[in-house]
């Protein structure tokens, strides 16, 4: 089956029962027993739902891993995974990455003696000079938020492997659609599904795909015993979303394409991180490890002194946080995504007052050009 098929028809894809093409949202928080030792498959919403297990059974398939477990955010996702990891460990992470991942590994667990080292993972001697005696893990983003870093995710695996480190990829920009790490030798996955998957500006939503059983199983029982669970009907609408991921991602791509080559040529526009212009650092990696670039462009405008402009003239595009949805989104890193990030290191990454970043969505290509133009002052 191709990708296109493939996400349309998900897990079992119907309720076998009933024959209903939309597998059915089990809202029920308990289920009753046949007897005692008896069981139907599910006992209580918190441990299983027939909902959420089609959804996790659905990424685990499209990831191609053993174990997919859905929660309530990406963050409760992130969270359920450094969970696994004690006192004492150290995990290399990519520098450039969700404010809130950067966010959680040094504000909650750090508390907890979990220590994080951030590096530019483009580069694996970076990885190697970071690893320690108690490193245990890579936690990599890919391409990276929001100044669109790629990293080599088949090279960082081998020498994760060698070493005895596991490898963790954020795969929110780019989804199993684009990009599958467990093929390339990671052996967990973690998405925001809030993003592209659920792709509606609708839903927050979370999921992690473990390669082996045995992972999945150490975070099923975190899953269940921490109890982020994603509820039956956001669990639905995740499930829906996907059925359309491939035709709203090619779509998002193809109008990025046009827009990241449109600001390039902006006069009131620097820097333009896009993975898919052939000038990107990361562009022929992207095109072995990856079918797509996405969607995401972060860019910089001249003078800083033009971006609450730019943002106050914005009409079709919302000035708002989130991306992967089918509307265009336009973020501030500096002060949304990435403020909890210090400053020193976000003016070693780039991320500085003159950067914007643009989710594309699926809008005439034309129509959010033309929104730019006006935002930029053109006419
Ligand atoms: C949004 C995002 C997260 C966090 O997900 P939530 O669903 O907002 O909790 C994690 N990683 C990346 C790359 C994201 O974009």
């Amino acid at each position: 089956m191709r990708k296109e098929t493939e996400v349309v028809r998900g897990y079992r894809c119907i309720d076998e029962k009933t024959g209903a093409i939309s597998f059915p949202i089990y809202q029920s928080a308990t289920f009753r027993h046949p007897g005692l030792n008896e069981s139907t498959g599910y006992d209580y919403s918190r441990t299983q739902n027939p909902t959420r297990e089609e959804l996790e059974k659905t990424i685990a398939k499209l990831e191609g891993g053993a174990e997919g477990l859905a929660f309530s955010t990406g963050m409760a996702a992130i969270s359920a995974v450094i969970s696994i990891f004690k006192p004492g460990d150290h995990i290399v992470v990519s520098d450039d990455l969700y404010g809130g991942t950067y966010r959680i590994f040094e504000e909650i667990y750090g508390k907890y003696g979990i220590k994080a080292t951030y590096v530019d993972t483009q580069d694996l001697e970076n990885i190697k000079s970071a690893v320690n005696e108690n490193t245990v893990a890579l936690f990599i983003e890919t391409p990276s938020n929001p100044i669109m870093k790629v990293t080599d995710i088949g090279a960082v695996s081998a020498y994760a492997k060698e070493k005895g480190l596991l490898t963790i990829v954020d795969n929110t920009f780019l989804t199993p659609y684009y990009q599958k790490p467990i093929a390339l030798g990671a052996d967990i996955v973690v998405h925001s599904a809030t993003k592209y998957l659920g792709g509606h500006n609708d839903t927050l939503a979370g999921l992690v795909v473990t390669a082996g059983a045995e992972l999945g199983e150490q975070i099923r029982f975190i899953q269940n015993s921490v109890g982020a669970v994603l509820a039956p009907f956001d669990s639905w609408l995740i499930l829906r979303g996907i059925k359309t991921l491939g035709v709203r991602l090619d779509r998002q791509e193809q109008n990025a394409i046009e827009v990241a080559n449109w600001l390039k040529s902006h006069e009131k526009v620097d820097q333009v991180y896009y993975v898919g212009l052939p000038d990107h650092p990361g562009y022929e990696l992207s095109k072995e490890q990856t079918s797509g670039f996405g969607s995401m462009i972060s860019f910089t405008v001249v003078d800083e002194s033009i971006v609450s402009e730019v943002l106050g003239r914005l009409k079709l595009i919302f000035f708002a946080e989130s991306l992967g949805g089918v509307e265009s989104l336009m973020t501030y890193p500096l002060t949304q995504t990435h403020a909890d990030i210090p400053e020193e290191i976000r003016e070693r990454l780039g991320v500085n007052s003159r950067l914007l970043r643009l989710s594309v969505g699926i809008e005439s290509s034309e129509d959010i050009i033309e929104d730019l133009q006006r935002a930029l002052g053109g006419e």
